[in-house]
């Protein structure tokens, strides 16, 4: 994105009332560091689905006209965690398909989720198509895969820098907290909350074994902003913390037990799912850009759910 530029640049933020929509209108208007701040002659719209359904092409089209966007991050989708994936294959695949065509500019989101069931360790981003992926997420993948389809045609056929990036699991403030179609760290947050009051075992779905890599949503909205401004390749890049920053998903519940402080117990419910066992993306592309890069730490990110803890600055 041109700086200094005379002219206006319209940065149009899709799925702006989500999880990382919210991190990135938060991070855009306070940070600090140059990098992340909002520039001169920068306008940041964010949208939701009150705004324009994107799955209507006319809807689509009079935001598009509304707003004159120069830029585009692409956020809206339609998301779950993995009980809401494997409930509705069908829905994932069509509602993303749809919302994915309407939208032509510049950086879409794509999950570690999309990539291969058998593969090999760690991911990495030329693995994108190498094989099916988990059942479980089949549609989801499949849909958000033809974001990188579509990148390339255009790029091929009309020379477009349309681009995307590959976060993992995401937290932060603004998630989805519903207990039956969220990820599981709201998902458990709210079960652990209520656990609490009404003094019952906290039930946690699989085995706990299952390994994910977390990034905070501040992180990753800073990390959006340097892909727009500085990153110029069609081809994704996997924006995560390190391999050795993954995570079971029993340290997620017993942090979240100390988060809320709950006393009771933990049942672990083996007749649910536990999903793909782990899905370890490399972040070497992106620490080569961003060598000095501060991830927050896991037991760090927890800061704006528990009012105990100081938060660390710049993270609120
Ligand atoms: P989210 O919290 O569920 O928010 C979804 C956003 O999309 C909301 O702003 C919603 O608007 C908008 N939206 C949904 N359907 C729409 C439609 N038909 N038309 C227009 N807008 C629509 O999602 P998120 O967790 O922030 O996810 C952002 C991106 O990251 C997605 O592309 C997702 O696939 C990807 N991702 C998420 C995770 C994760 O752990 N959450 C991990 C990897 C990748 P309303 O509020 O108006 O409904
Ligand atoms: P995934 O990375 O796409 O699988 O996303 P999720 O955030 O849905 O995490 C799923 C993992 O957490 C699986 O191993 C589940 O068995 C486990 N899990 C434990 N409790 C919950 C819960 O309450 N909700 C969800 N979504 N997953 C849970």
């Amino acid at each position: 994105m041109a700086t200094g530029s005379p002219h206006e640049a319209v940065v149009l933020v899709t799925g702006g009332s989500g999880l990382v929509g919210s991190a990135l209108n938060h991070v855009i208007s306070t940070a600090d560091d140059p990098r992340f701040a909002r520039r001169q002659n920068e306008r940041w719209v964010f949208v939701t689905s009150k705004d324009a359904d994107l799955r209507e092409y006319e809807q689509t089209l009079a935001l598009f006209e509304k707003h004159r966007p120069t830029h585009v991050i692409h956020l809206a989708a339609f998301v779950g965690g993995l009980f809401n994936n494997m409930t509705h294959q069908a829905d994932f695949l069509r509602y993303n398909t749809l919302l994915n065509d309407n939208v032509e500019k510049v950086v879409s989101c794509l999950s570690t989720c999309i990539f291969p069931d058998k593969t090999t360790y760690p991911i990495d981003e030329t693995m994108v198509h190498n094989g099916p992926p988990h059942k479980s997420n089949y549609g989801y993948a499949h849909a958000k895969r033809m974001i990188d389809v579509a990148n390339r045609a255009w790029n091929e056929q009309y020379g477009c820098k349309f681009t995307s990036v590959i976060p993992t699991n995401i937290f932060g403030p603004h998630d989805n907290f519903n207990l039956e179609d969220s990820h599981v760290i709201p998902g458990l947050l709210h079960k652990c909350y209520l656990a609490k009051r009404d003094n019952t075992e906290l039930s946690v779905a699989g085995s706990g074994t299952p390994l994910r890599q977390f990034i905070f949503s501040h992180d990753l909205a800073k990390l959006f902003i340097w892909v727009l401004r500085e990153y110029e390749e069609i081809d994704p890049i996997i924006l995560s913390v390190g391999e050795s920053d993954e995570i079971s998903i029993k340290d997620v519940a017993d942090g979240v037990v100390s988060a809320v402080g709950f006393q009771g117990e933990i049942a672990w419910d083996r007749s649910k799912a536990d999903g793909q066992h782990k899905k370890t993306a490399s972040n070497a592309k992106l620490m080569k850009s961003l060598p000095d890069f501060k991830f927050t730490p896991f037991n760090e990110g927890d800061c704006w759910l528990s009012k105990k803890r100081k938060c660390p600055k710049g993270n609120r």
